[in-house]
Parts: C-alpha cells; structure tokens; sequence
C-alpha cells in the first residue's frame, strides 16, 4: 500500500518486526540481519498468506436502535420511496424514535455485535457516528457506546457527532434554535469532555443546507474537532466546496459532485468517502464522479456506511467489492479505499493504514493467493488472523470471540 508502488507494493517472501505494538521493520526475509530466531523472541510463520494493513471503516452509524426491515419490505414492493418513506414518518426519525427508547445496555449489545462482524474479516479501525439520538442524552449514549465498544473489543474506535443528521421533532419549526444547540452547547461539550474526535453535517436537501452546515464545521474547528461532511449524494448541493474550504478531512458519498467541487477537494486535501452500499440498497441513479477523483488526484477511501436505512451493510469486504463492480474503482484502489486512503480520510495517515516502519501494528493476515482477490469474492471470508497493535486475535482469549 505503499504510494506509487507497482504490483499492491507487495514485497514477496516478507518479513515484519513488531516490538511494543509498533512496526518496527519491513522488507524480504533475505535481507533481515540474521536467522529470525536470533533476532526475535516470538516468531509467526504465515506461510503461502498475504499480509496486509488492518482495514479501516471510514465511516459508520452503527449504533442505533430497532432497523428498518419493515420499511425495507414495504420499499421494495413498490410501496414509497426512501425519500417519500422519509416524509411519511419512517427514515431517520423512525430511528430516532427507536434509538432514543433504546437502554445503554441493548445500543452496546447490537453495537458490539455489528462491530464483531467487521472485525471478524480484518477491521482494526472503525469509525462510529452519532446521530440518532439528536437530543442531549441520546447523543451522548450513542458516543459513549462507541466508546464502549472499543474498550470491548480489539479495535479502535473514533467517534463522530453527527448532531446536523436530521431536525429533530421538538426543532421542526426552529431550524435556528436546533443548530444553536449543535453548535453552542453540544459541540463545545463533546471537545471539551474529549467524547468526540470529529464533527459531521447531513448536507442535503432533506436535512441541512450549505449554509447551516457551515455553521456547524464552523463550530467543530473553533472547538478543535476535525471535520467530515455527508455531500452530495442524492442532489448537487455544493457540499463538496464546502468541506473543502472548511478544512474537512473527508467529504463523503459524493455521487453528485460536480468537476468544479473535485477540483476544491483536491486543492483544500479532502479525502472522497465512497459508499457504494447505500448506492446499492437505494437503488441509485448516479455513480460518484471517479473519473475526475483519479484525474485531480483526489484519494478515494470506501466505507460501509453501516446504517439501518440506506445501507445496512455488515460487511468492508462487501463495500470493497461493490466499490469495484458497481463504481468502477480497480481492485488496487479498492484495497487503498480500505486502508490508506481510509486513514487518511480520519487523519490517521502518520500511524496506520501501510506496513510501514513506525505505524501501529494492525494487520490482517489472508487465505488468498493475490490480494486482488479481496475485491473478487464476494460474501466469502479469506481472513486467516489479525493483529491488533501488534497482538495476534489467534493468541488472545477474546479472539476466540471476534472470531
Ligand atoms: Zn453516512
């Protein structure tokens, strides 16, 4: 995953140093300082595997209450729409509903669950969004869930308010006064009790315009949070521009970003979010503009979007190869979606997403005879083990149960 590098940057015949959950070295077998047992006190042999960085799931709501199959069902025998469905009281708020009557104890159960099924096919990253909850305490259950979840399982977890997602029911005649209290008090409160790592805005016609997303990335950096924003997916609402010239680390979905909006993603250093699983399960008419991304130089990172509504999809493998049939990415931008450009979609470029010496050792160890192969079955599992700074999920008690 090296950039630039030929063939995957694969190194055949490799070998990897880890010490204190670090890489510490990596290059041929041939050329290590001496036989491996002299050199290190525990030794893996992974013999006929490919090693790769651990995968990183950019972009998540997995935590929430209920699902929406009934909506599903109804959906898919023609009756509605997902934005007529929206308007009729299901879509986010029947979500919302369900997430806010959910106790902290059956959000963590499901959380857990969801995020086992990730990591079980190599997930080391996964990033986790608020956003269902829209009041106080529901938001800060859902955050503190994803906390949870990584004190649960051998993953890190990095967590994202999504407050601007949808206007809750007590705001839907107070626009302003719903972005005072996203902006005055719940991001303030989030930077200064470290429960968030970033900020995130729904940029569309059925949630927030530019001009109130603005305000609330506003807010995120004058609070020292990063920044993402939800752009572009089923209209033109310039939200790529606007996460560009915010600073955003990532503008995500994107299928309607004009060249113009690529061009100020590639000039302000935004990463795009591809999430091909809500382009699948809704059916969509537009696919993001990959031409113009590979031509001005914009990294694609893909993600799940694990989420109740528009893509309740369990699976990074899954994303990963519908990224490439369904978008046209190769199956090498495929894997970069998964892991380096994912970390640099959560600013997490100096520390993972490459076997490199000095990142954290996440790795994910597979049962294929090309990595190519990753992109190429679909539903199929080759993860043979993972390592998580560096500890093997094969030496540990829990991953018996990640497995
Ligand atoms: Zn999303």
């Amino acid at each position: 995953m090296r950039p630039g590098s030929e063939d995957y940057g694969a190194i055949r015949g490799g070998a990897i140093g880890v010490r204190d959950g670090t890489i510490q070295w990596v290059g041929r077998e041939a050329d290590l300082a001496g036989p491996p047992d002299t050199l290190a006190r525990e030794i893996k042999e992974l013999p006929g595997s490919w090693v790769t960085p651990g995968l990183i799931d950019c972009h998540t709501h997995l935590v929430f209450g209920g699902n929406r199959s009934e909506e599903f069902e109804r959906r898919v025998a023609g009756q509605g729409t997902y934005l007529s469905q929206a308007h009729d009281g299901d879509g986010i708020l029947s979500t919302v509903r369900a997430t806010r009557a959910a106790t902290a104890d059956t959000l963590t159960e499901s959380g857990l669950r969801r995020t086992r099924q990730l990591i079980r096919e190599g997930v080391t990253t996964v990033e986790i969004k608020s956003g269902y909850g829209l009041d106080r305490d529901t938001e800060l259950r859902t955050l503190d869930t994803a906390s949870q979840i990584g004190v649960g399982l051998p993953v890190d977890v990095r967590k994202t308010y999504l407050g601007a997602h949808s206007l809750p029911p007590e705001f839907l005649d107070d626009r302003k006064g719903y972005l005072d209290f996203v902006t005055l008090e719940m991001i303030p409160e989030l930077a200064k009790t470290g429960r968030a790592h970033a900020v995130d805005a729904f940029c569309e016609t059925v949630a927030f315009s530019a001009n109130e997303c603005r305000r609330v990335l506003l807010a995120a950096r004058d609070a020292g949070l990063d920044a993402h924003l939800h752009a572009d997916q089923l209209t033109d609402g310039g939200g790529a521009a606007l996460a560009a010239e915010m600073g955003a680390l990532s503008a995500d979905h994107l299928e309607y970003t004009t060249e113009s909006g690529v061009r100020a993603l590639a000039e302000g250093g935004c990463a795009a979010v591809l999430l091909p699983g809500a382009y699948h399960f809704l059916s969509a008419a537009q696919r993001p503009p990959i031409e113009h991304f590979r031509t001005h130089g914009v990294p694609m990172a893909l993600a799940t979007d694990m989420n109740p509504g528009s893509s309740p999809v369990l699976s990074l493998l899954v994303a990963l190869g519908l990224g490439v049939t369904l978008f046209g990415l190769s199956p090498v931008e495929g894997l970069e979606g998964v892991t380096r450009h994912a970390a640099l979609a959560l600013g997490l470029q100096g520390g993972r997403g490459q076997i490199e010496v000095g990142m954290r050792a996440d790795l994910a160890i597979w049962d294929v005879d090309h990595p190519r192969e990753l992109a190429y079955w679909m539903g199929g599992n080759p993860l043979r083990d993972r390592v998580f700074g560096g500890v093997s999920d094969q030496d540990t008690a829990d991953g018996g149960a990640c497995r």
